[in-house]
């Protein structure tokens, strides 16, 4: 069951209240138990008052009586005409008529009884209980007979005030004795005036208990209240002043006093108990308490209502601010954190959540910001391309192209120029490209760094045709040089471009091709590259080329084709070159350029260059069995320079083929060697020393250092033939050659110039001391078979 917040005290609100209410009826119990308590001890002071008040009354009145009744007989003795009648009848009439007399006087003067006794010892009485009387009353010593004192007598058990006086006439006659009886009219008296019962009674004698009781109206039930009382006087004889009694159901606080009598059984008292009833005196206080509790009952209610209210207060805003919190745990950092409160605590709570809201969104957004924005340039990163890509291609089936763009030596600049300038470069590149962006279109032309120096530009509705024209433009742009700061840097880049939908359906895809495409358009220099599946290993085009290949190799469809190195100072052949041919049986002589970079990407080009290799040195070994001098090159790709391996195949190769180490020469490119420079320096040292000759291929067109060359164990240098081809008209190609020439030399390297197509080229690197020339000028590449007869012919 769910209980209400107010009364949960597992809650702020229920244990508020639960605390103040408690701590509310406590001091309400202990106030109301106090107030009671006086209440009981004021009535009870009231009571013992009375009963003392009561007491005195008591014993005054009895006195005063006692007095009364003492000048009533005096009166009457000294009167004549009674002594005159008394001594009359007592001598006259006889005993009879005295008896008369006594009885009338008794009567007038208000006494229960008269006796009189003569000088003789003759008794007279008006009532059988005289003699009695006279015995009591001649007990009584002679001056207690006077007023100041009370006496009373027990005549037959009944409580009586004597008086005793002697009768002269004028000689003494006698002694008179009257009984007052002692009535309840006093006993009445005091109960109206203090409420305070009195019981007359006869105490003690057998067992102790009461007798002859006198009350007002002697109460059927007294008989109970006496034995209680002799219960309680048995129990506490010490304190007869102020007795608790339960009677009829309520409390009675009594007082029981003895008065001095005379007379009755020995030990007989003559008791007064004077009781009122607690009970009865408290319970006109009991409205009081009513009310009171009434009010504390009230003052609980409007207490509790006042700390729910205040509870309320508290826990509602502190509930709002759990409420915020749960948002902001949801990632929700727009709403902000209000509170209506008026507590300064809680008001300050609720500040510090918004500031922490707020410094958790700003936080969130420089996250976003790293997550999908590039720092340096502002362009969108690689993450949000890509996305935004994903959602176009989903969205849309309308074309489009994506241009992937990487510079050229960006690294060798970078390292070169420092990490500064190197930003500085990227940036204004990303300017420049996005001149290209043209209009911005709702869901596309985006511009991108995906990383380094990569950049991709997505041209919505872009084909084929147009993306082509756009990546001419953007080489084009990239030939005039960027000015940083001092510094005059040369851009180049290499360009591939992917089609959407032809080449790939979705993001990850289509960016990877043009990647693909880019990376070839870098090796190859080509500028831009379309792709096409050959480029892409996982496309089944080029699934079904790799088992060409592999067929290629086992069927032997492979031709070892040479090309003549000739040496410019002697004129002579004593070198040559292998390059590769497919003889395909459907597409004729294949060039390498279609089948070697897909090798290399496919891991496809170590066999191929084992394939080489071996035909080679056959070729090397069978020209030195033929007498002719020639050391066949033959060109190691980047894979190749990553096995380990290489240099004891190439030994076992040399033995089977019964070939030496210097029949041949192994050319590598910048670029196989700076993909993983450690590893592939290993290989190349181990080739070196196992005697080959080495040489770097396509000189000048990689990133290499002078530096770096140094450490390589290589004994040529091959230039590379763009510089070649634009020898002729071009007065910087030519200082390159020149220059490429001094430094092999310098060096302690061979110089070899490829691409060698004029016989003016020809004569000009020879001019400039070029060792040897390779072109087709000299010869085209033919058949490793034809080379033999092709130098036995030159010979
Ligand atoms: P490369 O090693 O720089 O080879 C020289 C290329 O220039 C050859 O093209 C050759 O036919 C061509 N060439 C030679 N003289 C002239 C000339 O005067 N004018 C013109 N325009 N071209 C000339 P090829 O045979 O098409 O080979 C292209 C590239 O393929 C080679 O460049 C080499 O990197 C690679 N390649 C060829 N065969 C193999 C091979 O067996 N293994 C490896 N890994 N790569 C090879
Ligand atoms: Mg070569
Ligand atoms: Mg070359």
């Amino acid at each position: 069951m769910r209980l209400p917040h107010t009364l949960n005290p597992q809650r702020l609100q229920g244990r508020m209240v639960g605390l103040f209410l408690g701590l509310l009826l406590l001091v309400q119990l202990a106030s109301m138990g106090l107030v009671a308590q006086s209440l009981e001890r004021e009535a009870e002071r009231r009571l013992l008052r009375n009963l003392g008040t009561a007491q005195a009354l008591l014993r005054s009145e009895l006195t005063r009586r006692l007095g009364e009744e003492l000048t009533k007989s005096q009166l009457l003795t000294a009167d004549y005409g009674f002594r005159q009648t008394l001594g009359v009848r007592l001598f006259g009439d006889g005993p009879e008529a005295v008896r008369y007399a006594l009885d009338q006087h008794a009567r007038r003067v208000g006494a229960e009884l008269a006796a009189f006794e003569a000088n003789d010892g003759q008794l007279y009485a008006s009532s059988p209980l005289a003699a009695e009387a006279v015995a009591a009353a001649k007990a009584m010593p002679a001056e207690a007979a006077q007023v100041g004192e009370l006496r009373l007598a027990l005549i037959q058990g009944r409580p009586m005030q004597l008086t005793r006086q002697a009768v002269m006439a004028p000689g003494l006659l006698g002694e008179l004795v009257f009984g007052f009886e002692l009535d309840s009219d006093l006993l009445e008296q005091i109960k109206t005036l203090f409420n305070v019962d009195v019981v007359l009674g006869v105490r003690g004698g057998a067992g102790g208990a009461w007798s002859q009781a006198l009350h007002v109206e002697a109460p059927a039930d007294l008989p109970q209240l006496l034995a209680e009382l002799q219960r309680v006087m048995q129990a506490k004889p010490s304190a007869p002043d102020a007795l608790r009694l339960r009677w009829r159901d309520q409390e009675q606080l009594a007082r029981l006093i003895d008065l001095p009598a005379q007379g009755g059984e020995a030990g007989q008292h003559v008791s007064a108990l004077l009781f009122s009833s607690l009970t009865e005196e408290v319970r006109p206080s009991s409205q009081l308490r009513q009310s009171l509790l009434l009010l504390n009952v009230l003052g609980l209610v409007v207490f509790a209502l006042g700390s729910v209210f205040t509870a309320r207060r508290l826990a509602d805003p502190i509930q709002a601010l759990r409420a915020a919190a749960l948002r902001l745990g949801r990632g929700d950092y727009e709403t902000q954190v209000r509170s209506q409160t008026r507590l300064i605590e809680v008001k300050a709570l609720a500040q510090s959540f918004e500031t922490m809201r707020l410094g958790i969104r700003e936080h969130e957004r420089q996250v976003q910001r790293l997550a999908y924005w590039d720092a340096l340039t502002g362009l969108p990163n690689r993450q949000q391309f890509l996305q935004r890509l994903a959602q176009r291609l989903a969205a849309s089936r309308e074309p489009l192209a994506l241009l992937m763009l990487n510079l050229d030596r960006f690294k060798p600049v970078n390292d070169a120029l420092g990490r500064e300038l190197g930003d500085e470069l990227l940036k204004k590149v990303a300017l420049r490209l996005q001149a290209f962006l043209g209009e911005a279109k709702p869901g596309g032309n985006v511009l991108a760094r995906l990383g380094g120096d990569e950049f991709a530009l997505w041209l919505d509705g872009f084909d084929e045709a147009k993306a082509l024209q756009t990546a001419q433009l953007v080489l084009t742009d990239f030939e005039h040089p960027l000015q940083l700061g001092e510094q005059t840097v040369d851009l180049g880049a290499g360009i591939g471009i992917a089609l959407f939908p032809g080449h790939a359906a979705d993001a990850d895809d289509l960016i990877s091709l043009a990647e693909r495409a880019m990376e070839l358009a870098k090796r190859r220099q080509a500028g831009v590259l379309l792709f096409e599946p050959s480029m892409d290993a996982r496309s089944p085009a080029s699934l079904g080329l790799l088992s060409e290949l592999r067929q290629a190799v086992e069927h032997d469809h492979l031709r070892l084709f040479l090309q003549p190195k000739l040496d410019l100072k002697t004129r002579r052949v004593l070198a040559a070159e292998a390059l590769v041919r497919w003889q395909h049986p459907q597409r004729g002589m294949v060039p390498p350029g279609q089948f070697i970079p897909f090798a290399e990407q496919t891991g496809f080009v170590r066999q191929l260059t084992g394939w080489v290799l071996q035909a080679a040195a056959r070729c090397a070994a069978q020209a030195q069995q033929q007498g002719l001098s020639l050391r066949i090159s033959v060109n190691l790709s980047t894979r190749d320079l990553l096995d380990a391996e290489l240099p004891s195949k190439l030994q076992s190769l040399l033995a089977r083929e019964a070939c030496t180490a210097d029949a041949l020469c192994l050319e590598i490119t910048e670029s196989a060697i700076m993909d993983d420079p450690a590893r592939a320096l290993q290989t190349v040292r181990a080739l070196h020393a196992a005697g080959f000759k080495l040489s770097i291929d396509d000189f000048g067109t990689g990133y290499s250092s002078l530096a770096y060359l140094k450490q390589l164990p290589v004994q040529e240098l091959k230039i590379d033939q763009s510089f070649v081809f634009g020898m002729a008209d071009d007065a910087g190609d030519r200082q390159i050659v020149r220059s490429t020439i001094d430094l092999a030399h310098n060096l302690g390297l061979s110089v070899v110039a490829e691409g060698i197509e004029t016989e003016a080229a020809l004569e000009l690197l020879a001019s400039l001391g070029c060792d040897e020339g390779q072109g087709y000028f000299i010869a085209k590449p033919m058949p490793a078979e034809a080379l033999l007869d092709w130098l036995r012919a030159r010979q």
